[in-house]
């Protein structure tokens, strides 16, 4: 009997994906729970509570060693959520204390970009590397640091928020009341409204096809797809952008002393060329001597990052 069993929670503003873990980092089962996430804080933990209390069920009697989350928002070393976009009612919640007390069990909770990074430190594409710098591409930029094979969480947890590094003072608005975060060119959102605001001169465009000729229908999936179907101006786009997204990389890479990026979420995996722009860019923004020594490798894990990482919290 393998004794070594854990419930990984994987906190999203949709649903709640947990997984019953194993110890290699398998996932045994895994269920998907509405997360309640406009309800109170006590549905939301609720739903969290159903969701593990039905993975534990599939253990087959083995003991579980502790519970881990992933979470939206900032997470302090106490495991206290705050700010979590999308939910209602869930800020300052003591998400560690209470789940604690609801399983009389080890829980530990973590931001779930940095959850994702641990899983790839773990059990994915950064297995070989003690340094590097993770970052999730895909509706916001989100991002966690390993350093000497731990996750560097900083001194209140909110260490690694690489989608509010500044790439033009004067730049666009961010969500987060800055200008020029690169969030704010390359986040899902805004690099569609781009894309809008240049294809009026592509009318010959793939992407236009795609989106039924209605630029509002424009989204990174389909700047991706015309992409991958060789389209010059979905290419160009999405290039720009990683090249964009290369010089927030290459300033944390400089900053932190690391040579590996490895970056995960959907628009990521648009095809090789959009690694290649990253790669690019990184290496024009970092200093000379660690030039040649860059990598940007693509995440492994995918979807099922969220739960090997909270998994990973209590291994
Ligand atoms: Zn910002």
């Amino acid at each position: 009997m393998n004794s070594d069993l854990v419930i990984g929670v994987d906190l999203g503003g949709t649903n709640v994906k947990t997984g019953l873990v194993s110890n290699e980092g398998k996932i045994l089962y895994q269920n998907k729970f509405p997360s309640n996430a406009s309800g109170s804080r006590w549905e939301v933990i609720k739903q969290i509570e159903l969701s593990a209390r039905d993975a534990m069920e599939h253990a087959g009697g083995a003991e579980i060693r502790g519970v881990g989350v992933g979470s939206p928002g900032m997470v302090d070393d106490h495991g206290v959520v705050k700010g979590p976009p999308n939910f209602t009612d869930f800020d300052g919640i003591p998400l560690q204390a209470e789940l604690e007390r609801v399983f009389s069990l080890p829980v530990r909770v973590e931001n779930d970009a940095n959850a994702a990074a641990i899983a790839e430190s773990r059990f994915g594409a950064g297995k070989p590397f003690p340094d590097f710098l993770f970052v999730i591409w895909g509706t916001g930029v989100g991002g966690g640091i390993i350093f000497h094979g731990r996750i560097f969480r900083g001194p209140t947890g909110g260490a690694g928020e690489i989608g509010h590094i500044c790439i033009d003072y004067n730049g666009p608005p961010c969500n987060c009341g800055s200008r020029g975060c690169v969030e704010a060119y390359v986040g899902q959102r805004y690099l569609s409204q781009r894309a809008m605001a240049k294809l009026a001169n592509h009318p010959d465009s793939k992407l236009l096809e795609l989106v039924g000729g209605n630029l509002e229908n424009i989204e990174p999936v389909y700047i991706a797809q015309a992409a991958r179907a060789g389209d010059a101006f979905a290419r160009d786009i999405l290039i720009e952008a990683g090249t964009l997204l290369g010089v927030a990389l290459g300033a944390v890479m400089n900053t932190m002393d690391l040579r590996v990026s490895i970056i995960g979420g959907g628009i990521s995996a648009s095809g090789e060329f959009v690694m290649d722009a990253i790669k690019k860019s990184v290496q024009e923004h970092v200093l000379k001597p660690s030039r040649p020594d860059i990598r940007v490798l693509p995440a492994k894990l995918g979807n099922n990052a969220g739960i090997l990482g909270a998994a990973g919290l209590v291994l």
